[in-house]
């Protein structure tokens, strides 16, 4: 699906919400999706094609 270059992270890489984003709502709802299926919250959050809820950023100190 993807016809970037190079090549989007697939949805299941650790650096998944690198790829680019296809529909951007950030500004008015606070999610954009991404070229590889992601959703990607702007909280930190984004959702796989599979629905599981990761974090980008994991809260440390
Ligand atoms: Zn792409």
């Amino acid at each position: 699906m993807c016809n970037h270059y190079p090549d989007c992270p697939a949805a299941d890489a650790s650096d998944c919400f690198a790829a680019h984003v296809v529909s951007d709502h950030l500004h008015d709802q606070g999610w954009c999706r991404l070229c590889n299926g992601i959703v990607l919250f702007d909280d930190g959050h984004y959702l796989t094609p599979d629905g599981l809820d990761q974090v980008v950023v994991p809260l440390s100190a």
